[in-house]
């Protein structure tokens, strides 16, 4: 059996008064399903520990270690600051910092490496799916964004078509379970039933409260990656007891 995962995500938004909201989590976190918030990185010290039951993570690191890279932050520092996730090539970073599936992959090795749990994104624009492109583009996506030696227990696969996020459009749950269908029957096939059984698959864009319970009852959705209704413990409260 996988672990139900409710993720949140803040993207750039929060402060360090922000953090009662996972105070404000306490309860649902006392659930069967696993509880990550995944604040700016200025946050993850402060936030990690915080609250039990509420695991912290990052938003993306660098692929390398340590060095010359002004602005970044590598998988170390956010494991030493308390993270145990990191999410990685999430589609603003693919489209805002022009990052591509080999980046993801070498960035998910470095979080490996610094012992953190890599949520990797996968998913497909509006024009790729009106072409009838989104599993070729999954497919695509996950076979260079996924490194050798995944395990259920290092790797998170997160689907996010790119026009579910923050739109309030959501996919039906035929089309959701049409692409987490296909995820699971592809990581069978790279790494082996038993390992492809046990990587957690997240739906991720406009996940609300109101529509969490359905897509939650869709095959092969083990949780969700939730950006807006992550940011306020009213919101994000009700998601994680659909899950629990
Ligand atoms: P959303 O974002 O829930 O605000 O649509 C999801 C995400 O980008 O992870």
């Amino acid at each position: 059996m996988r672990t139900k995962l409710a993720a949140g995500n803040w993207k750039m938004n929060g402060s360090r008064a922000a953090l009662t909201e996972l105070d404000a989590l306490a309860e649902p976190a006392k659930g069967p399903c696993e509880v990550l918030i995944c604040p700016p990185a200025t946050l993850i010290s402060e936030a990690a520990g915080r609250v039990e039951g509420v695991a912290v993570g990052g938003q993306d690191c660098h692929s390398e270690a340590s060095g010359a890279h002004t602005g970044d932050v590598a998988a170390a520092m956010l494991a030493d600051a308390g993270a145990s996730y990191v999410i990685l090539g999430h589609s603003e970073r693919r489209a805002d910092h022009d990052e591509h599936d080999e980046d993801v992959r070498t960035k998910t090795l470095a979080a490996w490496d610094a012992g953190l749990k890599a949520i990797v994104c996968v998913g497909e624009t509006l024009d790729e799916r009106e072409a009838n492109n989104t599993l070729d583009i999954i497919g695509g996506q996950l076979a260079g964004s996924i490194p050798d030696g995944a395990t259920g227990h290092s790797l998170v696969v997160a689907y996010e078509p790119v026009w579910a996020i923050g739109t309030g459009k959501v996919p039906t749950t035929d089309q959701i379970g049409e692409v987490h269908d296909f995820i699971r029957a592809r990581l069978e096939r790279r790494f082996g039933e038993g390992v492809g059984r046990s990587v957690r698959i997240l739906y991720g864009g406009s996940v609300k409260a109101k529509n969490a319970a359905e897509i939650f009852a869709v095959s092969n959705v083990d949780g969700a990656l939730v950006g807006g209704a992550s940011l306020k413990a009213e919101d994000f409260g009700p998601i994680i007891e659909a899950l629990n």
